[in-house]
């Protein structure tokens, strides 16, 4: 389980210091998928960044699984916001690159092939670098290298953001497939309300700059395509929260 307990986020700049998140808790349990969305600036892209343990500029307490994070004791795979691919890489090493980090003995899993068919990765791109990828092709890049580890957690930032609604559908179903098979814990940044009403059993609301939990909501439309039942008015309730308008809707 995630557990983050009076987080404050901090940058320091030729300006001064400041602040990115404030007081923020959170809970994630072990093998749950929690959807986080908040305006533009609130810290979301940090925080991911912190549960990731590649950012220090923090105070307060973040544990996983009991312990405080550390990637090398963890197996956690990350998706940045901008893909994070190294550019003098090829595709094909990019994609194997966290896995030959966390197990440089053992070679890449089997179902290698299978889940780049699966994420539209064809052989004619995997020799290129990522540079003459789109968009898109970079992001499913991003997706196979955090799918390919396996891992205990999985943080991702707008992962699916590049793609076209079609491409962004078949990707949301192998991320399904990854974490119904392995039960992988997983925070999704989004800032679409759909995607978070589709993949969150939990979706969190964080408030404007600085940010912390404003709203925390059990989603009863989890993993339901069709828009059913209360699906409209949910929708306009966590648009209320993210707008600012909360208490009213
Ligand atoms: P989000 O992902 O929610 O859009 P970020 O986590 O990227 O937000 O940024 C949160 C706040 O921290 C923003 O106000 C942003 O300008 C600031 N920030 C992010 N990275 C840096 C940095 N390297 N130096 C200074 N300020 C930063
Ligand atoms: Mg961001």
């Amino acid at each position: 389980m995630i557990c983050v307990s009076n987080l404050s986020a901090y940058y320091d700049t030729a300006k001064g210091r400041s602040m990115a998140l404030k007081g923020l808790n959170l809970e994630v349990p072990k093998g749950g998928i929690c959807a986080l969305i908040g305006p533009s600036g609130c810290g979301k892209s940090t925080l991911l960044r912190i549960l990731a343990g590649i950012a220090s500029n923090y105070e307060g307490e973040v544990s996983i699984e009991g312990a405080p994070v550390n990637p090398k004791s963890l197996s956690i795979g990350f998706i940045p916001q901008n893909y994070g691919l190294l550019p003098w890489k090829t595709v094909r090493d990019n994609i194997r690159l966290s896995w030959k980090v966390k197990h440089p003995e053992t070679p890449v899993p089997d179902g290698e092939e299978k889940m780049l068919a699966r994420l539209g990765i064809g052989e004619e791109f995997l020799a290129r670098f990522p540079r003459e990828l789109s968009g898109g092709q970079q992001q499913r890049a991003s997706l196979a290298r955090a799918f390919l580890l396996q891992p205990d957690v999985l943080l991702m930032d707008e992962p699916f953001s590049a793609l076209d609604a079609i491409t962004r559908e078949e990707m949301q179903e192998v991320f399904f497939e990854l974490w119904r098979a392995q039960a992988v814990t997983a925070v999704i940044v989004t800032h679409d309300i759909e995607e978070a009403l589709y993949l969150g059993q939990t979706i969190v609301v964080l408030s404007s700059s600085p940010g912390r939990v404003s709203m925390v909501m059990e989603n009863p439309h989890f993993a339901r395509r069709e828009a059913s039942g209360d699906f409209a008015a949910q929708k306009a309730r966590l648009r209320g929260w993210l707008t600012g308008k909360g208490a009213e809707a």
